[in-house]
């Protein structure tokens, strides 16, 4: 709920704070139970930030992060730990993100034996090799290091170190962009099965536009740190309501040629993130802006049934 994120950027020698990175300006979202909500922007729109923070694994600016109608900023140290155990993270890149001295479980247990779930050894191993086993690997390999597999089966052992402390909610940043087109498909299927078999909640982040169609019940759109868009996959895609998910959508190949959208090509770059432009932060992009767009942030409100827009195009009607 109105969630901020900002970085402080430091210069001179004297590594004053100069300024501040808008990672995250001023977010609301919901994420279901059960749902796989996607987020897609283009890199630096704050996806990661938003993921990131939900999960306290950075500090908040501003806002509120609730789970389960507890807000989690506000929870003392052990109902922290607690509630860490019941939210994962899965990283984008399976080669940075394994500690390469580790066996596999040494990377998977290692939770299970901080949270004193399980003890080293046998038990830890046992749970190690079942979950890895659920994530497509053969449970003997809990005895090997990350260079002995392949990008696939990297991400295998990532997935499988999320679940070994049976979450409820896991953030996926970026969990196939690192890997072969030809093995992005089973790795998207394989988090599909894994949330069927455990009831899983997912918020999946990508900058990949039918990755995200493929995987999610509903998708929210980012842009230079706001949420601009927010609907169910079906109304997003058949009918984006703000200018710049109507952009990025145009930008994506349809094999039905009657559908063919025409290709609209957004002018200029993406302006500094330390610098946004005031009022609508697209306008300076859009093809439809107005004077008032220069001046006042348009307000995200549901102009749709569940579908939510921040345009004052749109939201004027
Ligand atoms: Fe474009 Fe204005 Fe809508 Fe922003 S508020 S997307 S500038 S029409
Ligand atoms: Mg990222």
């Amino acid at each position: 709920k109105n969630l901020k994120k900002y970085f402080p950027i430091t210069g001179g020698f004297l590594k004053r704070v100069v300024g501040q990175v808008h990672a995250v300006e001023d977010i609301s979202f919901t994420i279901r139970r059960g749902e796989t909500l996607g987020i897609v922007g283009e890199s630096g729109c704050g996806k990661s930030t938003t993921g990131r923070t939900i999960l306290r694994l950075l500090e908040k600016t501003d806002g509120e992060v609730y789970y389960d109608g507890k807000e989690v900023f506000g929870l003392s140290k052990s109902e922290m730990v607690n509630l860490r155990t019941k939210m994962q993270i899965v990283f984008q890149d399976p080669y940075s993100s394994l500690n390469p001295r580790k066996t596999v479980a040494q990377i998977c247990g290692e939770a299970l034996v901080e949270h004193g779930l399980a003890k080293k050894g046998k038990e830890v191993n046992d749970i190690v090799s079942e979950t890895i086993e659920k994530c497509g690997l053969a449970p003997y390999h809990i005895r090997r290091y990350p260079h002995e597999f392949s990008g696939g089966q990297r991400q295998r052992i990532g997935i499988a170190r999320a679940l070994t402390l049976n979450p409820e909610f896991i953030v996926c940043d970026e969990p196939v962009s690192a890997l072969d087109v030809s093995i992005q498909s089973q790795i998207i299927n394989l988090l599909m099965d894994l949330q069927q078999d455990m009831g899983l909640t997912y918020l999946f982040i990508s900058h990949d536009l039918s990755v995200v169609k493929h995987i999610s019940d509903r998708i929210g759109v980012m842009y230079l740190g706001n949420m601009v868009e927010l609907a169910g996959k079906h109304d997003l895609y058949e009918s984006p309501l703000h200018p710049y998910t109507q952009a990025l959508l145009s930008a994506i190949p349809v094999p039905d040629p009657k559908k063919k959208r025409e290709r609209i090509v957004l002018k200029g770059d993406i302006p500094s993130p330390a610098n946004p432009p005031k009022g609508c932060t697209f306008h300076t992009r859009c093809p439809y802006a107005m004077d008032v767009c220069k001046e006042v942030t348009p307000e995200f409100i549901e102009s749709a049934p569940d579908h939510f827009v921040a345009c004052h195009l749109v939201n004027k009607r």
